[in-house]
């Protein structure tokens, strides 16, 4: 039968079949909320109510400026649902690029969590269209708020538990999510119940051991950014149940909450766990029923990747981006190196893994010549999908730039793949180094630093050069006292050639983040590079 691909179908199905799983909010009070999934489909039932009552329509945009929670979840399934677009806003944006994004997504709704309303209440001014506002709360919680603002527990309080889903076209847009725009305006990428369904089921399929009954996902990536790496929709299809952070993702709060719930899978960017990491240290054991981490965002070096290893945690190294909804490949072991030596495994694992199903990888050199997997070949990094999307939203200009004349869509990364599909980014393209005409891969250099013990975080940028056009620079935040450069450079000497290796090496306190919590290398270029020219004079 031609039945369309609905995303509320994964709700209602794990509300049947795996009525004991469900979500945990914690908030930095502690748990605040405790639902199991027949629980949440009601809910959910509830606030689409809600929403029909308050006149959103099919297609109109309703966004979320909120942290890991259970509300957020809810959105998620009504929003979707009834047929409308959840638009999932990073509330780490700065106001400019906020007020271009909801301006462009001409937003109707706009729920918020309770700390995060005096920003929005601020851009309200700003905006061209007059969104009405919820703050997702009880009546309690509502007591600073001021102005035309709504309450979200008031609002669906009097709905019913049931409704009717409409049966809607699987191609109706379901999510919208705009990359950070780290250079220049953000870009919107929307979703359909199609791809979403699709990317659910995919994933799935790829991790079936992180994804099951019985098993209790963290999402530590946010539901505001590339959909929480599609945990808000496998988790239900699987039975697994969702531990919802919210905002702290500190070492320590992570540790609390993953051994209070028994977390068994975590999954988020490499700075979260390099706290997570240090807390472990701390306390000398794992957070209770700890089992695999599945880590992405930006590259996971290898030092980080043994550290859990060695203690037993399974480690998956994934990768992906907001357009591809967004998993692409994921770096769990095939049966094939099950007897192969540690180094060996542990090399693989370094790797940003397979394709999922329904994901196609497609390696060109700037010329424009297709590359083989052999493993060698380095290109520009082309892929296509059910979940990747074919257009920018309403961006014509950008979807010219991304799409080639074969419909295949442009990662921004270089990479190779081996001939059993395993693929290895090798930088992001604006990222690469340029010295003296020769490619050197900034992941590399700083993959190789972490492995010295006195490296706590790194960054290698590019700085500009009279002689080679650009040179490595290495920025490092140390574990205690700075260690002598020339040491760390000479930790490298022995896995570069001469000229790849850092010149200098320059000691931070921190890192900068992007909105996304990856190191923002574009600040530190901002800052290094005129820094490193007025020292060179
Ligand atoms: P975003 O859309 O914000 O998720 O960013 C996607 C980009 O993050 C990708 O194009 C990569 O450059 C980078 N990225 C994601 N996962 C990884 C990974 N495992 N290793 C290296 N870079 C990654």
């Amino acid at each position: 039968m031609d039945r369309p691909l609905r995303i509320i179908d994964l709700l209602l199905y794990a509300a049947e079949a795996f009525p004991s799983s469900g979500v945990v909010s914690a908030r930095p009070g502690g748990i605040t909320a405790r639902a199991t999934y027949p629980k949440v489909a009601a809910r959910v039932a509830q606030l689409a109510g809600a929403l029909q009552r308050a006149g959103v329509e099919v297609g109109d945009r309703v966004a979320t400026f909120a942290f890991n929670s259970a509300r957020h979840l809810e959105l998620y399934y009504a929003i979707s649902g009834m047929g409308a677009v959840c638009h999932t806003i990073n509330p780490r944006l700065s106001d400019d690029q906020l007020i271009f994004i909801i301006n462009h997504a001409q937003d109707r709704m706009i729920f918020c969590d309770p700390e995060l309303w005096p920003r929005i209440n601020a851009l309200l001014p700003h905006l061209n269209t007059r969104p009405q506002v919820v703050v997702m709360t009880d009546a309690a919680g509502m007591a600073p708020m001021a102005g035309e603002v709504l309450c979200y527990e008031d609002i669906i309080a009097t709905e019913p538990q049931t409704i009717d889903w409409p049966t809607l076209p699987e191609r109706t847009a379901s999510g919208l999510c705009y990359t950070s725009g780290t250079t220049g305006a953000p870009k919107g990428a929307l979703y359909t119940h199609r791809s979403t369904v699709l990317h659910a089921l995919y994933l799935s399929s790829s991790l079936p051991d992180s994804l099951k009954e019985r098993r209790r996902v963290l999402p530590a990536v946010p539901l505001f950014h590339v959909n929480a790496w599609g945990l808000p929709y496998t988790a239900p299809l699987t039975g697994a149940s969702l531990v919802m952070p919210g905002s702290s993702l500190d070492g320590p709060s992570l540790f609390a909450l993953m051994d209070q719930e028994e977390v068994t899978s975590a999954w988020g960017v490499p700075t979260v766990w390099m706290g997570l990491l240090d807390e472990i240290d701390r306390m000398g054991r794992l957070p209770k029923g700890f089992n695999d981490l599945v880590v992405g965002g930006s590259a996971a070096a290898p030092s980080m990747i043994n550290r859990f290893e060695d203690m037993g945690v399974n480690v998956c190294h994934a990768w992906g981006m907001t357009e591809m909804s967004p998993i692409g490949s994921q770096g769990n072991l095939t049966a094939h190196y099950d007897h192969a030596p540690l180094s060996e495994q542990r090399a693989q694992k370094a790797k940003q893994g397979r394709r999922m199903f329904g994901v196609d990888f497609k390696i060109v050199s700037d010329e424009g010549v297709r590359l083989p997997h052999d493993g060698k070949a380095v290109g520009n990094l082309y892929v296509r999908g059910n979940s990747v999307i074919s257009a920018y939203y309403n961006n014509a200009p950008a979807t010219t730039d991304a799409i080639d004349a074969e419909g295949w869509f442009f990662t921004g990364d270089i990479a190779k793949v081996d001939p059993d599909g395993y693929l290895t980014l090798v930088d992001r393209a604006k990222d690469l180094i340029k010295s003296g005409g020769e490619w050197i891969s900034s992941i590399d250099l700083e993959n190789a630093a972490l492995s010295h013990a006195d490296v706590a975080q790194c960054a290698v940028i590019a700085v500009k050069d009279d002689k080679w056009g650009e040179r490595p620079l290495l920025v490092v935040v140390p574990v205690g006292d700075a260690p002598d450069p020339a040491v760390l450079i000479e930790h490298l000497a022995g896995s570069f050639a001469r000229w790849q290796l850092p010149d200098s090496v320059v000691f931070m306190e921190r890192l900068p983040l992007t909105a996304t919590g990856k190191i923002s290398k574009l600040t530190l270029r901002a800052e290094l590079d005129p820094a490193m020219k007025r020292a060179a004079r």
